[in-house]
């Protein structure tokens, strides 16, 4: 299982200046590369491999004043490699796409290096801490915020300068983790909507959250003053620092979000159902977009998976297909347009908020693909299978492996 943990670095003043002099190297290869992959495939029509380039910058390299490590070096002709790839895979399919982009530097924001060579973690045994050695740079402080997991490996590392500072990414392998036993707590199913974020069976809603609504219309103002400031000037690069640090604060407090409310998820239930949402469909539609933007419900997902894994709780994806439509107590179908909120069986007289109503669908549907009986939750077979339900496909049952950064 691979996962990476992000620490802040506090380079001084002339670390600082190091840092940003290698970034400049990189970036100088990469558009070096590039001109040269162009170059060639002007001429014959053919790709220059990463391998292939690999021999000129060796020498390159070589000249006085390059601080830029070897491997670090070579991750960068990678990234071009990599550019490649995806321009060469849609001339295939018949496209016709326009070359890889050349990088200015403030597009070009991270260093990778393979760990121990150019870059480690080292202990300080006088002041007890750790520091990030970085050749060619020297020590640098870093806010070690959590201890690094047990048994773990660290395979790569990334530097990367942010809108408010420098941070290192520590990529790891950890031994897989040992599926908890059953935590025994009630099974729930949970309806993701646009207008609500989550509607749970037992009815427990829980909103989208208004702070990111807030931050938006932020950068929504702060984006309107950078275009408004005149180029060049020193004023815009305020500016422009000011939405960067925008964006990065909405990504944080999201995830944050995210990471409190899967925690809650997972320790309060023990069986989660879901709806297998195409994610593709919402944020291709004009309309929707924002709002699933927002939620970002494909993290939410992934998070919730492999925090369930810890806690013993089991995380079940249906089709979701007629969830909203057919009534949770005798399983007619009732039909009714997005606009209308509440769920109201003319044959049973079950009167629902509409998300509440799917939150039930789905949970049963999930106790039934997976002939779980529990008792207390009344299935009836015979109803539900007019729902269309197919079974649970084995790799619905999901246990994704995270990625933290
Ligand atoms: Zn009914």
């Amino acid at each position: 299982m691979n996962r990476t943990y992000e620490y802040r670095l506090y380079p001084r003043k002339r670390e600082r200046a190091a840092l940003e002099e290698m970034l400049a190297q990189g970036q100088a290869v990469y558009n070096a590369a590039l001109q040269e992959c162009k170059n060639y495939y002007t001429a014959t029509g053919k790709r220059r491999t990463a391998l292939a380039q690999w021999d000129y910058f060796r020498e390159w390299r070589k000249q006085p004043g390059i601080t830029l490590n070897a491997s670090s070096l070579q991750q960068v002709l990678r990234r071009v490699d990599k550019a490649y790839t995806a321009f060469f895979s849609r001339l295939k399919k018949g496209e016709k796409p326009g070359h890889p982009r050349f990088k200015s530097i403030a597009q070009f924001k991270s260093l990778e290096y393979t760990y121990g060579d150019g870059c480690k973690l080292v202990y300080d045994e006088a002041r007890q801490r750790m520091l990030c050695y970085v050749q060619n740079v020297g020590d640098l402080k870093l806010k070690q915020h959590r201890p690094l997991p047990e048994g773990a490996v660290i395979k790569h590392v990334i530097l990367k300068r942010k809108a408010s500072g420098w941070y290192v990414f520590l990529q790891m392998q950890l031994p897989d983790p040992k599926l908890a036993a059953p935590n025994g707590l009630p099974a729930v199913g949970a309806d993701m909507g646009l207008l609500r974020l989550l509607t749970l069976s037992d009815g427990t809603q829980i909103d989208n959250p208004r702070w990111l609504r807030h931050s938006l219309d932020d950068l929504r103002r702060a984006q309107r003053r950078l275009a408004r400031a005149q180029k060049g000037g020193q004023n815009r690069k305020d500016k422009r620092l000011l939405v960067a640090k925008l964006h990065e604060h909405i990504a944080n407090t999201r995830r944050d979000f995210w990471h409190k409310l899967t925690y809650w998820l997972v320790h309060t239930y023990g069986l989660l159902a879901l709806e297998h949402v195409e994610l593709a469909f919402m944020t291709h539609n004009r309309h929707l977009s924002l709002s699933a933007h927002d939620a970002a419900l494909g993290v939410f997902q992934e998070v919730l998976c492999y925090k369930a894994v810890d806690a013993g709780c089991t995380v079940a994806l249906v089709n979701p297909a007629y969830t909203s439509q057919h009534c949770s107590g005798c399983g007619a179908m009732v039909k009714k347009d997005l606009s209308v909120r509440v769920h109201q069986c003319p044959h049973c007289s079950l009167t629902l908020d509409r998300d509440e109503n799917a939150a039930r669908n789905i949970l049963a549907l999930a106790l039934m693909s997976a002939r779980i009986e529990p008792s207390g939750v009344n299935v009836d077979h015979e109803v539900m299978r007019s729902l269309r339900s197919s079974p649970l496909k084995r790799g619905e049952w999901s246990q994704r492996t995270h990625h933290d950064a």
